[in-house]
This record gives structure tokens, sequence and C-alpha cells, in this order.
């Protein structure tokens, strides 16, 4: 059984164009469809507001569906914020990309990672305090850590703090949005390693939410590329990263920096990603497509499932090739 399940969700906004203009409904979210298995990492990647962070929201329960179903172990999510979500709450978590904005800088290390076992009422307090030491040592953290404070810690510190305070309730399912954005490529690698080990290890699964695509090829076993709230490509990292089908990926993936000759040359999409207020119509990619059709101006392409197992939302894709340029 799957322990995350997303079904046609769709997330919908309320909002103003200028001051006094009149309401109108932004779909954040489009229709999206993905499962995550216990121990797998789903990658979501795109460009910002693509609408993977509300994906991720949604994934946590933080923010209910509009339309459509998100399920934790066959469960539906409960109401955000009531008794039983907190209970649900202690087996997913969620790791920010800014440490610092994500701690109470006036609680020591020690406290900030106790706070959830508080929270969750887990153990007395000297397991509690064998339980924080143990985790110290886990995310690589030295025992004089615990004594200090947020500020007290170097960026790649603190990031190991947050994902020992994530640990904490042994969770099944964590939700990393952008986890190392804010880190130095160097401190990246490390913290990326350990979080990929400690998730062998524990067996939990995770979203990752990241526009980095070396690392999300690192971290996952599916992919999800998203582009204005939906998702256009989805699939195995590998084939998806060595043979991207839609032109969207085709775009991102040859953006990758790669030592010597390319083997997508490169691709520079003009102009920004639409407003989500002011969708596209037929398929959202066709303002930025340097392969459009008349067709895609008028119809919505589907996400279709291919023999590789991929599914493509293009329709210049088919069954045996990719998209040509
Ligand atoms: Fe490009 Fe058309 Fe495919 Fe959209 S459907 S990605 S516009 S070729």
């Amino acid at each position: 059984m799957s322990l995350l399940d997303v079904t046609d969700a769709a997330q919908i906004y309320t909002t103003r164009r200028g001051l006094f203009g009149r309401p109108v409904k932004v779909r954040a979210v489009d229709g999206i469809s993905f499962s995550v298995q216990p121990g797998r990492t789903l990658g979501v990647v795109g460009e910002s507001g693509c609408g993977k962070s509300t994906t991720g929201r949604m994934a946590l329960g933080l923010e209910r569906p509009s339309e459509g179903s998100v399920t934790f172990e066959g469960a539906a999510m409960p109401v955000p914020r009531s008794a039983e979500w907190r209970d649900m709450r202690a087996k997913m978590q969620l790791v920010f990309q800014d440490p610092l904005g994500a701690m109470d800088r006036r609680l020591t290390i020690a406290q900030q990672i106790e706070e959830p076992l508080v929270i969750h009422r887990i153990g007395n307090a000297a397991e509690r305090k064998e339980r924080v030491a143990a985790l110290l040592v886990d995310v690589g953290l030295r025992p004089d850590h615990a004594a200090r404070h947020p500020h007290e810690l170097s960026g790649g510190q603190r990031q190991r703090a947050v994902l020992a305070r994530a640990l904490a309730t042994n969770p099944k399912l964590l939700v990393c949005d952008e986890p190392v954005s804010a880190l130095d490529v160097s401190i990246q690698a490390q913290v990326v390693n350990m979080l990929t080990d400690l998730q062998v290890a524990r067996g939990i699964a995770m979203v990752f939410i990241s526009h980095d695509l070396k690392v999300v090829r690192q971290v996952s076993h599916e992919v999800a590329v998203m582009y204005l709230g939906r998702i256009v490509e989805q699939g195995d990292p590998e084939a998806l990263f060595a043979d991207p089908a839609h032109p969207y990926t085709r775009a991102l993936v040859s953006a990758i920096p790669v030592p010597g000759p390319r083997r997508i040359p490169r691709i520079v999409l003009t102009g920004d990603p639409p407003n989500p207020a002011d969708r596209p119509s037929g398929c959202a990619f066709h303002t930025r497509c340097p392969v459009a059709i008349a067709r895609c101006k008028a119809e919505v392409p589907a996400l279709r499932h291919f023999d590789d197992g991929r599914k493509i939302a293009c329709h210049l894709a088919d069954a045996q090739t990719k998209v040509a340029e």
C-alpha cells in the first residue's frame, strides 16, 4: 500500500487583480496525482511559482485540496490543526529551506529537537534527553552543540539540527522544501548524503521539492516535473534525465552544468512562466515552447502513460520517441 496518495488534487486560491479589481480564481495546483511508497522519494521540480510548495503543503495536510484527495496510510487527511491532524503530524514532518526561520532563536538546539517530543508527549524527561543526544549524533552534530543557540551554528549545522528535530518523532514521511538551497555547494553535498543515509536506515519516504535538478536526480526514485500547477512529465529519474521527453523538461535538463560536451544542447527558454491567474489556453507551456504547433494553443494535452513507465503531457510525445527539437 502507498504511504501517500494524491489524486486529482487541485488548490484554488481567490485573488484580486489590483487593489479594486474583481476576485479571480487561481489554480495554483491543477489536478495532480502521485503516490509515494514507504522508503521511496518523489522529487518535485519546476520553476518558482509552479505549485511545488503548495503540493508539499497539501501532502502534509497543511492545506486541504480544493478538489481531489490526499490520503496518508489509506486514510483521508484530518482537518488542518485539529487534534487528529496533530496526532498524524508526528508521522510526517516538514524540512524548510531556511533553518534559521524554522527555529526559535531563544531556544537551545537541544530544546528545539526535544520540542516535538514534548508536543506529542513522547517519553519522559530522561528518555527525551537520551533521544536528543542520539539524534545529534545521527545528524553529525557534537554533544556540545546541544547547549548552543541557532545563531551560534553554521548554516549546515543549523540544517542538521532542523533535520534532527524533524526526525525526533520517527516520522514515516518527510516533505523537504528546498532543504539545501540556502547552503554552500560543498555543504549541500554533505547534508544531502546524510539525508539519504538516514532515509535508507529508517525507511522514511520523502517528497523532495527543489529547483535544483542535480540534487533531485541524486535523491529521487521518481521525479515529477511541474509547470504552472500541473505535472508535465513524471517517471524514473535515470530515464527522465538521460532522455527528457517533454520540451520543458528538456530545457531544464539542458541547463544542468556538465563537464565536457553536452548530450542535449542548451535550450534557453524565453520569458518567465505566465501568471497562473492568466493561464494560457491549451498547453500552458505553448507561449515558451520552442516546438509548439497550432494545436497546442487550442487543446490541453493530457498526461499520458508511455511504454517505459513515463507519463508525459505533450501533443508531440508518442509511444516510442521523445519530442524532437
Ligand atoms: Fe510544446 Fe505543444 Fe508539447 Fe505543449 S503540447 S509542450 S506547447 S509541443
